[in-house]
């Protein structure tokens, strides 16, 4: 069962954005609405408009929208025929969609897979009256709004959906849209909603009943306890409070359970405060201030600070520690997070059997649903059964049947390679883990470091690959990262290794770049002799990775910056993740790229343009320029594509959790019979094309557009890009590197760049002096 062609019903919030993710991911779409009256397609059309217009960005690549083919219900429904794959998002009632299923059935191909995006609508009910084959080939699959951003996917089969097709849809919602999916019963709310609005809506209750604000219950349910920064209440101004509203109500009365929303929360929703979407909700923007909802007034008022020094002792702890800190913090901070744990940590252990199939989808639905960084039962494991088990006596909650069965036992253990979980029926079972998937936690587990520093790891990844990890802090870059470079390239040498990955497992950064912090201090001493020859063992281990006579593959996703992005460059292939956001953005610090990252766009834009014998070679030149001074960064792997840092050959992985296994399978495609490049010369172009450049740059001064200390910036990145102030010459890439050193030495000793520096390590933003 290969899906080539995906069609989409219902170009709504939803629709639209899951037909933008399958076109970014390559493939081909079918998008329908109803018809207009005026304009057959009008509705088509205007959902498609949103999704283009989405921040954040529905689509990797707008171009990409070339690939959805537009449509009606009406007219156009046989062109589904065309598509191996339809999912259904219309507006969330049961009648047009059953109407929509029913039309459907006997049109299309008895091979093609019918799916429901609902989110709470129950699938067998969906399907009433529709042939056999129609109910083998039907599932839900239930996307999380933004689809491209959030990374889970339920799938919730019916008793009669055929395995094959659960397992084709699986394995393509993976492997090409790079979701994480998990296994759902056909219950309300699915896994992730059912527990994570349970979670949301209590904590609103308990934060009125112990005269808690809003701000303090974000401060308390936030990265403290390992769980986004949008907390509780941004979350809901993100998703929408109409939403949370909806989707209670619909919990609430499918399950008879205890889903009700305090009065001042309707009130927000009656009065149009339903959070972003409308400009205010529990939070509201004014100007660049953030002001919060009093709960006393329904006014907003300027954030409150959440000061107890306990807390910041905290945030500081390893995320177990942090958890069993949190809930013995005294008043009624303390009592507000213990009685949340238990409530919502009791409910998970009622209802997990009822929602899921095991434990291990239990938690991956809240991690990746709702971005926590560990889910309920490795919470449960990590704060320790007894504890768990004191917060609900405390509580006057009894002991549910699973925390009972397994006792002491955790619910999660590793038995040589193999992780194992706690079974609903009793002992324990495998994970399923997501096939192929290469985990460097367990590869340190298993004793497959071969070198490890504060800095950086050197791991054994099997068939003859090493992979070399950073990880100080954002990954930045420093001596201790250049020394592990040459150590695993030595390694992979001296054992006859086929090839080095360099990657990480990460969320937010493959690395940010060169440590400004050590620079700026070693600048402030003086120790320039120390920063010339830092700066040249940098650009020395940059280049060692092309130069090196095995293939070198670099996994990156996240932030790729200035010698990160350097890194990047200089692989011999690039295993790119789809959200990849790489840029040379030194300018914003007052420097230009000085490991190889301003010579090797001069070289690939130069090189890029040979073939052409009219083209201008300052065109590259110009390219360059820009991309540099306006520290331009990729908005995704595609985009990084488009702006020259990715290239046509190297590849791109949809799914982050395969992203290192990816790349070690290109080591592997590319090591038989590889031989090195060799190092490259080209024409620069010299005092002509640095005179139109500094015209330029003095043309933006003269304009306002640039500071003083910018137009020293652009001219010094220009003195770089011409090869100096001398006529045209044949340069090697020896030549250029020098250039960048010295011209990066004269920036890193003025005055306003050393301030642009400090600014920027204090606030994280760049200043313009
Ligand atoms: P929406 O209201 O934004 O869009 C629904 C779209 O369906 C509209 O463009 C409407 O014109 C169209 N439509 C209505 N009847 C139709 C029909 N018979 N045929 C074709 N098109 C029709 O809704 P949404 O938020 O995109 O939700 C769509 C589905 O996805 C719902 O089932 C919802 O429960 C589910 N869902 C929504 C979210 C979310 O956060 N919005 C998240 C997950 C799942």
């Amino acid at each position: 069962m290969r899906i080539r062609k995906v069609g989409v019903i219902g170009a709504g919030t939803m629709g639209a954005a899951i037909a933008a993710l399958v076109a970014s991911a390559g493939l081909p779409v079918v998008l329908l609405d109803i018809a207009g009256d005026a304009e057959r397609n009008g509705p088509v059309k205007q959902g498609l408009d949103r999704a283009l217009k989405a921040r954040p960005a529905a689509f990797m690549d707008p171009d990409r929208v070339a690939l959805i083919e537009t449509g009606n219900i009406e007219d156009d429904l046989a062109k589904l025929k065309t598509c191996d794959w339809v999912i259904e998002a219309v507006v969330e009632q049961l009648a047009p969609k059953q109407s929509l299923f029913a039309r459907l059935d006997g049109l299309l191909d008895p091979n093609v897979i019918i799916t429901s995006n609902t989110s709470g609508i129950p699938i067998h009910s969906l399907v009433e009256g529709r042939s056999d084959t129609f109910r083998r080939n039907f599932l839900g699959t239930h996307f999380f709004n933004p689809p491209r951003y959030l990374h889970l996917l339920e799938l919730i089969p019916t008793g009669d959906t055929d395995r094959n097709v659960l397992g084709a849809i699986e394995a393509f919602g993976r492997d090409v849209l790079g979701k994480g999916t998990v296994h759902a019963r056909d219950v309300p709310g699915f896994i992730a909603n059912r527990l994570g609005v349970y979670g949301m809506i209590h904590a609103i209750r308990l934060m009125q009943d112990l005269d808690l604000t809003i701000d303090e219950v974000d401060a308390l349910t936030g990265p403290l306890i390992g769980r986004p920064r949008s907390a509780i209440f941004r979350t809901a101004d993100l998703t929408g409070i109409d939403v949370l509203l909806h989707v209670a109500a619909g919990l609430g009365q499918a399950t008879g359970e205890d889903f009700d929303v305090p009065d001042w929360v309707r009130q927000l929703a009656a009065e149009n405060r339903l959070g972003e979407k409308t400009g205010a909700g529990f939070y509201r923007r004014d100007g660049g201030q953030i002001l919060t909802l009093s709960l006393e007034t329904l006014a907003y008022e300027p954030r409150g600070d959440l000061r107890l020094p306990e807390i910041a002792a905290i945030s500081r702890m390893p995320l177990a520690e942090r958890l069993a800190a949190v809930l013995s913090l005294p008043g009624k901070y303390g009592e507000f997070m213990r009685r949340l744990f238990a409530r919502t940590t009791h409910y998970t252990l009622e209802r997990a059997v009822e929602i899921a199939y095991d434990i291990a989808d239990v938690d991956r639905a809240l991690e990746w649903g709702f971005g926590w960084e560990i889910g309920p039962f490795k919470q449960i494991d990590a704060i320790g059964h007894d504890v768990v088990g004191s917060a609900f006596n405390d509580e006057h909650l009894d002991t549910p049947r699973l925390l009972n069965d397994a006792g002491d036992e955790p619910f999660y253990r590793q038995v040589d390679s193999t992780r194992e979980q706690r079974a609903f029926a009793g002992g324990y079972q495998s994970v399923r883990s997501t096939p192929g998937m290469l985990s460097l936690k367990e590869l340190r587990t298993s004793g497959k470091v071969l070198k490890d520093s504060s800095d950086a790891t050197l791991f054994d990844v099997g068939d003859g690959v090493a992979l070399l990890e950073f990880h100080s802090k954002l990954n930045t870059l420093g001596d201790g990262s250049m020394r592990m470079i040459g150590d695993g390239i030595e390694w992979v040498e001296r054992h006859d290794y086929s090839g080095l990955v360099i990657g990480n497992e990460d969320p937010q950064a493959f690395s940010a770049g060169a440590n400004i912090a050590l620079m700026l201090a070693s600048a402030q001493e003086g120790a320039w002799g120390e920063l010339d020859n830092n700066i040249r063992s940098f650009q020395r281990g940059v280049a060692s990775l092309r130069f090196a006579p095995f293939p070198v593959v670099v996994a990156a996703a996240g932030l790729a910056l200035g010698g990160g992005a350097e890194i990047v460059m200089h692989a011999d292939r690039v295993q790119a993740g789809a959200e990849l956001y790489v840029g040379l953005v030194e300018a914003g610090v007052g420097l230009i790229p000085a490991g190889g990252g301003t010579k090797e766009l001069l070289f690939r834009f130069t090189s890029e343009l040979a073939p052409y014998i009219e083209a201008d070679p300052f065109e590259a030149v110009r390219r360059a320029f820009t991309l540099i001074a306006m520290a331009q960064t990729s908005t995704s792997a595609l985009d990084a594509r488009r702006l020259g840092f990715v290239r046509r050959q190297d590849l791109i992985s949809m799914n982050r959790d395969l992203l290192l296994a990816d790349a070690k399978r290109a080591v592997l495609g590319l090591a038989p019979g590889y031989v090195a490049p060799v190092p490259a010369q080209i024409q620069v172009l010299g005092n002509e094309a640095l005179g139109n450049l500094r015209y330029a740059v003095w043309s933006m001064r003269e304009a306002g557009q640039i500071t003083d200390h910018e137009v020293m910036i652009g001219n010094e990145l220009a003195f770089v890009l011409c090869g100096g102030e001398v006529p045209p010459h044949l340069a090697s890439e020896q030549d250029v590197l020098n250039l960048e050193r010295e011209a990066f030495l004269r920036l890193l000793g003025t005055r306003k760049t050393q301030e642009r520096m400090a600014h920027m390590l204090k606030t994280g933003k760049p200043l313009r002096n």
